[in-house]
């Protein structure tokens, strides 16, 4: 077995195989179903990649259907952005997308049916009595005083209460289960509340709205689903999914399967929350590179292939866990070192002068743009006499293990020259405002001619063909590495989230475009910002550092 079969050797796999050898089914028919209420998120793409992939690699189908039945939370814009991030991830839906709204004349007859065949009732007691008459884990609920309601009668209310004659709150359609049930999903769900808001697609035709519950499972029946797949959190609704679609005349029967959702350390996978802290102005938007969104992400520069991956890697089970952040980075790293262009970049500059350079010499010098790929090209990068280094790249005095420049010693100009730190220049506070080098012109790529060795190298941009360039350094959203702990979202915010800083690229990046990460040699993965972006300054996000450790609180600059 291939690396890839272990991975998606998970136990929903193993039941779908089982129905297409038993006969059960002779194609496998999965669906999407996200709620238009905000974007996607990592999280959805989990359920992405187990039901698109499922589809693929069984050669069945998978649709995408908007479960779009509660107008006040939803809108078009998350329409939207739900189509082109599950495109950008790589996934075609089976024909048209489709919509629960699409079903709400079958729904409603089907809620008809439910009546007349005294499974459901109108009940007129308040949210806040249904509440208290529904019970608790260990105390039974109790029956409604409405719940005797004769067929007609019901029928009669139910058509008051889509005519539009009972306000919010004041009724809604009931199924008549058990009160006494040991699954509280069973005691009497409501199936159809009054909502006098327009909905996005049906405009003003309802003012009754099916609960997700009673859409949801004849949704899949009306669209031939066969293997309907939740996170766990809906198993007990999983008797409810079985008890409608036995009680009305539907003849397609698909079986719900629930596997673990994806909890990832440091991050917040609820939307709810999400809007929060976009509320509050914590982060930017749905699209902020923070936010663990697929367009977040996408513009931080993660690449679709990385997502996939992950959530190749996590596999499906049954046991709730959380996943290492880490983990996400991994596979990032592990696409971007085979793919992204290598380029220089320095983000805390410092001057240095090479002394014994004329001023007019000019030198292009060519450099791979990836070690290991020559398909990927060559480009000319400027030098001269006057370049930027890091300052975190020099330092007066030498210490144990400190390989990058030191006054009186020498270091490599990546792909270029050795040269040496001969004095400094300070300013009234006394920080370093020029470093004055000497160096070596026959180190062009190549060893001193006495063959002495030069341990370090660092990168370097010529001051006078810099392109001017602000830095966006991510950490963690969150303090926590568990944030789901706490519904007081402010009080575990990492306050250093962000770090913002100035500095130079070379100039080859005045083509960069927002649909390549970069490598920035010994910095990090970058891409640039397509918001903040302008043609007078380039702005990048990091997309990653290098290395699993290097954190913003580990670097110093
Ligand atoms: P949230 O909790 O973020 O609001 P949701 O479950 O309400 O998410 P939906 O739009 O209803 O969001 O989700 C669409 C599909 O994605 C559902 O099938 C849901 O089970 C799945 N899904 C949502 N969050 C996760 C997650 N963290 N891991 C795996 N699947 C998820
Ligand atoms: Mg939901």
């Amino acid at each position: 077995m291939s690396k890839n079969d272990i991975c998606k050797n998970n136990f929903i796999r193993h039941i779908i195989e089982k129905d297409l050898i038993s006969g059960k089914h002779n194609i496998v028919h999965t669906r999407f179903p996200p709620e238009p209420n905000g974007y996607l998120h990592i999280g959805h793409a989990k359920s992405i990649c187990l039901n698109f992939g499922i589809a693929k690699d069984y050669n069945g189908f998978c649709n995408l259907r908007f479960d779009d039945t509660n107008p006040v939370a939803e809108n078009i814009e998350y329409v939207q952005s739900i189509k082109k991030d599950l495109q950008w991830l790589g996934f075609e839906w089976n024909g048209a997308v489709r919509y629960a709204s699409d079903y709400f004349d079958q729904l409603y007859q089907y809620a008809i049916e439910l009546i007349l065949k005294g499974l459901a009732y109108v009940d007129c007691l308040i949210p806040e009595q249904i509440r208290q008459y529904r019970g608790t884990l260990t105390l039974p609920g109790k029956n409604s005083p409405y719940r005797n309601r004769s067929i007609a009668e019901n029928i009669k209310l139910f058509k008051k209460m889509r005519n539009g004659n009972y306000m919010e709150g004041t009724a809604c359609l009931r199924a008549k289960i058990d009160m006494a049930s040991p699954l509280i999903v069973m005691r009497d769900p409501v199936l159809y509340r009054i909502k006098f808001t327009e909905h996005h697609r049906t405009g003003k035709k309802w003012c009754i709205y099916p609960m997700y519950d009673f859409t949801h499972c004849i949704s899949d029946a009306l669209e031939g689903i066969t293997h309907s797949l939740c996170t766990l959190e809906f198993q007990e609704n999983r008797r409810l999914y079985d008890w409608i679609l036995s009680n009305i005349s539907i003849r397609i029967r698909p079986t719900q399967y629930e596997f673990a959702r994806l909890n990832l350390t440091y991050t917040i996978l609820s939307k709810r929350k999400l809007n929060k802290i976009i509320a509050e102005n914590i982060v930017e938007g749905w699209d902020d590179p923070r936010m663990p969104t697929i367009s977040g992400l996408r513009r931080r520069g993660y690449t679709a292939k990385s997502i996939r991956e992950f959530c190749l890697r996590i596999g499906v089970t049954k046991q709730d866990s959380y996943v290492d952040i880490s983990a996400l980075e991994s596979c990032l790293r592990d696409d971007l070192n085979k793919i992204a262009p290598r380029a220089m970049a320095v983000l805390n500059p410092i001057k240095v002068i090479i002394e014994n350079m004329s001023d007019h010499n000019i030198e292009m010098i060519s450099m791979l743009n990836h070690p290991s790929n020559p398909e990927m090209g060559t480009r000319s990068v400027p030098f001269s006499n006057q370049i930027y280094i890091d300052r975190s790249d020099f330092r007066e005095i030498s210490s144990k293990n400190y390989k990058r420049l030191v006054l009186g010693q020498e270091v490599r100009l990546r792909n270029a020259y050795i040269i040496k730190a001969e004095r400094i220049e300070k300013n009234n506070n006394d920080e370093i405002t020029i470093i004055y080098c000497t160096y070596d012109p026959n180190t062009l790529k190549k060893n001193p001619i006495d063959g002495h060795k030069v341990q370090g190298v660092i990168h370097w941009v010529s001051v006078n063909h810099a392109l001017p360039a602000t830095f966006y350094i991510y950490d963690h959203l969150f303090k926590l590495a568990d944030p789901n702990t706490t519904d007081n979202l402010l009080s575990i915010m990492n306050t250093q989230s962000l770090t913002i800083m100035k500095g130079f690229v070379e100039p080859s990046l005045n083509t960069a475009t927002s649909k390549i990460t970069y490598q920035f040699e010994r910095k990090g993965y970058f891409c640039i910002d397509y918001n903040r972006s302008t043609f007078t300054n380039l702005v990048f996000n990091r997309t990653v550092s290098l290395r699993e450790t290097q954190t913003n609180s580990t670097i110093k600059y």
